[in-house]
């Protein structure tokens, strides 16, 4: 069968390598649609990301390697030995980060705490092939009202979920969030959802403040055409938001913000706020510490999305909770098409995308 492998940093090639066996506890799938995160197609390029390190060492000790690959859609084949709660057939969707089983926390059912157990896509290979083998620990049945192209988002969107349960939003909260990609429009209705009082959203393309409007917020804030911190301020009384979501950050030759919307977020908080960190930065990032104890700010960064949060995602977008649709905007056809989907993701603002890019598998 084929499959995309990484001989090198920026050196994917489409493979001839064997059909995968089913073992006891895996399920065999056929990808239906598949994304790249916007971390994989950073890593594609070798731009230092989270788990960079890491893919750098497996790339010089084990390439050719089948790497990333963990958001999609599949359809199951088979099913292998003590498999119970899948039949072939069924179309799944899967969070990433999975519980070792063996460690003190495992055994004492807190496995969402767990970072000893593998990733898939990086310690897993994932499915940017024809056919993949998949823990059935890692699957999530999905429903027949979320489209192949919705499903492939579900992983993003337990994450996102995790984001809003670590915020522990009370009723009528006031929240600010930065960032209107995939993950900040994901934060944004799950916070409505959630009991969030006011809603302010602050993306620096028209483009993205527009769908953010569409999809619940009270004030999209353009922050190139306005001072964001102070703004935020007069919408809240002068105070500050009582949660700030940070999904803006990481590497500007991504059309990312750095850390100043890290810094704004700080400034845009109330006393006593929550800031909840759902970027990644990629490298050290500097920062008065003291500022946020003297102003007792809380900042926090969100819990691994278990199976319950995964769970949750089906059901918040079987019923049209939450809307998916709108994000999504680059959707290519065909397993060729593969390394332009990493293209389009790993500079999204260029292409003007929300979502990155789908791509799917058959015609
Ligand atoms: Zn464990």
């Amino acid at each position: 069968m084929k499959a995309w492998r990484f001989h090198g940093f920026s050196d994917m090639r489409l493979d001839d390598v064997p059909e995968p066996v089913c073992g006891p506890g895996q399920v065999l799938v056929e990808p239906l649609c598949i994304q790249p995160s916007v971390t994989e197609a950073q890593l594609a390029q070798g731009i230092p990301t989270l788990a960079y390190d890491r893919i750098k060492r497996r790339l010089e000790t084990e390439a050719p390697l089948q790497l990333f690959g963990h958001e999609f859609c599949a359809r199951i084949l088979e099913i292998g030995r003590g498999v119970s709660r899948f039949r072939p057939g069924d179309r799944v969707a899967a969070r990433a980060k999975l519980p070792c089983g063996a460690c003190p926390l495992c055994h004492s059912e807190r496995s969402d705490l767990c970072r000893s157990g593998p990733v898939i896509g990086f310690d897993l290979p994932g499915c940017f092939c024809e056919r993949a083998l998949l823990p059935e620990i890692a699957l999530v049945r999905v429903d027949e009202r979320i489209s192949d192209s919705e499903a492939a988002c579900l992983q993003s969107l337990s994450d996102s979920v995790a984001a809003v349960e670590t915020a522990q939003l009370r009723i009528a909260d006031t929240v600010a969030i930065f960032g209107q990609g995939s993950m900040g429009l994901e934060c944004l209705q799950i916070a409505r959802l959630s009991g969030a009082g006011l809603i302010i959203t602050i993306d620096i393309r028209d483009e993205a403040c527009q769908i953010s409007k569409k999809l619940g917020a009270d004030h999209a804030l353009n922050g190139r055409a306005c001072d964001v911190v102070a703004t935020i301020r007069d919408l809240t009384g002068g105070i500050g938001a009582d949660v700030v979501f940070e999904c803006a950050g990481g590497s500007p030759k991504q059309g990312l913000a750095g850390h100043t919307t890290l810094l704004q977020a700080i400034g845009a908080a109330r006393s006593g706020g929550r800031i909840v960190g759902v970027s990644w930065f990629g490298s050290p990032v500097q920062l008065d510490v003291d500022h946020l104890r003297e102003r007792s700010l809380r900042y926090l960064f969100p819990d691994i999305s278990t199976q319950a949060h995964l769970q949750h995602t089906v059901r918040l977008v079987a019923s049209g909770r939450v809307r998916l649709a709108e994000t999504i905007t680059h959707v290519l056809t065909g397993i060729e098409s593969v390394p332009r989907a990493f293209e389009i993701t790993a500079s999204k603002g260029a292409h003007k995308a929300i979502n990155p890019a789908q791509v799917m598998m058959r015609g």
